[in-house]
């Protein structure tokens, strides 16, 4: 008797202002109606200042897997390691997700106001609500106070060390485990520091069998450390915290990084302790690059590509991004891409099966490359110019001013080998690439060295150059539909010796100095500076006569 007085009063010393009972909890977020396989789940990033391609991975993952099985996919702060927390950081994250179309139904959104009936979603506002099952787990005797300071717990640490025991916090190890109310209250009254610990009733020898949904079955050791649930400063761990919340938030799918995986036998044996039902739990593996011969984690410190505000400033667009994590996740989705080139990749259907297989896919730039060349490629130049000038705003003002001054000529140029035609150009793989793709359109002063162009056109001569010019200049007229233009170009050629066409010239080649094909690199290198280009009477269309005429004359 005397025994649960002390208690009582150890409790109300712990947490001397009144809080929620469990019951009043389960009242206020009641179990969410579920129809079979709807799922929900969340995404629950700690706020750092920084934006992991791992989480926007995860994010994405975890969105689809909801919104597919008609489910809820919420976000969810867990801010509660002040150390880690920079402020106002929580809304970069959710403005990411907004950014990238990953929809939350609940949780603060983009524009700061929290929307859903299972809130606060900020951890450091629902403080109380954590309180009230650490205060159930001390009175039911599965928790307790641990005044242990730091030094105490590294001489502990280096006695495990020297002894070659397993460390922690645990069985003979853990000094406050086992302590009388009396010492406990005495060490209160002192207003010594303390943690409360929960009070393990696992054995490390015991192995439990866990079915996790991307590892597939494993087995693990029973936790029997006495992990700190709540810390000095009266906020929770991640371990609490998340198991409540993922609890009355009804979340059904946990999809996190694998490195919590060890610590999945606590966090069950924290869902027994409540007898809570414990989600489903997928452990995803992080994002990998090649470094040599080697795999190794994408790393936040040393690789670029590791946060997502890379992407945005180097001008992927945000499908780019997603169709390959897409790809990433699940790899027959350029499969299906392939056979739904105009579908929105909502309509794919993201497996579990195919994630598990995938472990620790591997980060390949040339493959995003390639799916933002062909997103690019599927835009009209209404869209190219509108996303392209959105970016420039951003990263190149000098480059969006130029784009807004010459609005009609820049919409013409991006219009070149566009959607529709029988060529469509697949060179533009991320907005900071157009400037470059584009200025030869601008530099009407543009004037190449003379051993330029002999590096860029190389075995024709020089004087040829200026005949062959000339011709052109002399027979060019802008109103020329393409054949009539290629016409006069394959005329020039028989004029100068050049066979008007690859083939007769790979009939007879001795008989020619070149062919077609070189008579028009003459024009695109004197025209762009490059041997490479999308169509080069489309260009001269673009640029119009007078620039094509300055730009032309400049080697008469
Ligand atoms: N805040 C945890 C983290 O950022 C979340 C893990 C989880 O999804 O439960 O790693």
């Amino acid at each position: 008797m005397e025994e649960s007085e002390n208690k009582r009063k150890i409790i109300k010393i712990l947490f001397p202002q009144p809080l929620p009972t469990p019951e009043d909890l389960e009242k206020k977020y009641p179990a969410r109606k579920l129809i079979d396989g709807t799922m929900i789940t969340r995404i629950a990033p700690s706020p750092t200042g920084f934006m992991h391609i791992g989480s926007l991975y995860t994010a994405l993952i975890s969105e689809r897997l909801a919104h597919q099985t008609g489910g809820v996919f919420y976000l969810r702060i867990e801010d509660t390691d002040k150390k880690r927390e920079i402020s106002g950081v929580s809304n970069l994250i959710a403005q990411a997700l907004e950014h990238y179309g990953i929809k939350i139904d609940e949780g603060e959104t983009a524009s700061g106001f929290e929307i859903g009936q299972y809130g606060p979603y900020k951890q450091s506002q629902r403080v109380k609500i954590y309180q009230t099952y650490i205060k159930f787990l001390l009175e039911k005797n599965l928790a307790y106070p641990c005044f242990s300071t730091n030094q105490e717990l590294e001489e502990m640490r280096d006695m495990q060390e020297s002894k070659s025991v397993r460390p922690g916090y645990y069985k003979q190890w853990a000094k406050w485990r086992d302590r009388s109310d009396e010492e406990v209250l005495n060490a209160l009254k002192e207003g010594k520091k303390f943690v409360i610990r929960f009070k393990s009733g696992g054995d490390f020898d015991n192995k439990i069998l866990i079915q996790d949904i991307l590892l597939g079955k494993r087995e693990l050791p029973e936790n029997d450390q006495d992990i700190v649930i709540m810390k000095s400063n009266g906020l929770p761990t991640y371990h609490l915290a998340h198991v409540v919340d993922d609890h009355l938030m009804g979340t059904t799918h946990v999809i996190r990084g694998n490195e919590w995986f060890p610590s999945l036998p606590l966090h069950l044996q924290l869902f027994a302790s409540m007898r809570w039902q414990p989600p489903q739990y997928g452990h995803i593996f992080p994002i990998q690059k090649m470094e040599g011969q080697s795999k190794r984690k994408l790393s936040k410190r040393k690789d670029h590509e590791a946060n997502i505000s890379y992407y945005e400033k180097q001008g992927y667009p945000t499908d780019a991004v997603m169709e390959y994590l897409l790809n990433l996740a699940n790899s027959n989705f350029e499969e299906w891409r392939k056979h739904n080139p105009d579908e929105n990749n909502r309509k794919f259907k993201l497996t579990f099966e195919k994630l598990s297989s995938s472990n620790g896919p591997l980060f390949d730039f040339n493959k995003l490359n390639d799916i933002s060349k062909e997103i690019i490629a599927r835009y009209s130049s209404e869209e190219v110019y509108c996303k392209c000038l959105d970016w420039a705003k951003k990263y190149d003002h000098q480059f969006a001013e130029t784009m807004e001054k010459n609005l009609d000529y820049m919409k013409k140029i991006l219009n070149i080998e566009r959607r529709g035609g029988t060529n469509v150009r697949k060179d533009i793989g991320k907005w900071s690439n157009i400037k470059k793709e584009v200025e030869y359109f601008f530099d009407t002063d543009f004037n190449m060295a003379i051993d330029d162009i002999a590096q860029k056109l190389p075995g024709i001569n020089p004087e040829d150059i200026n005949n062959i010019v000339d011709s052109f200049i002399k027979s060019y007229n802008e109103s020329d539909s393409k054949d009539e233009w290629f016409e006069k170009i394959k005329k020039i050629s028989r004029a100068y010796g050049y066979a008007d066409s690859i083939k007769i010239f790979k009939e007879n080649p001795n008989k020619y100095k070149g062919n077609v094909a070189d008579i028009a690199k003459i024009f695109r290198v004197l025209l762009t500076g490059r041997t490479q280009t999308p169509d080069l009477y489309s260009i001269m269309l673009v640029l119009g006569k007078d620039r094509v005429l300055k730009k032309l004359s400049v080697f008469k």
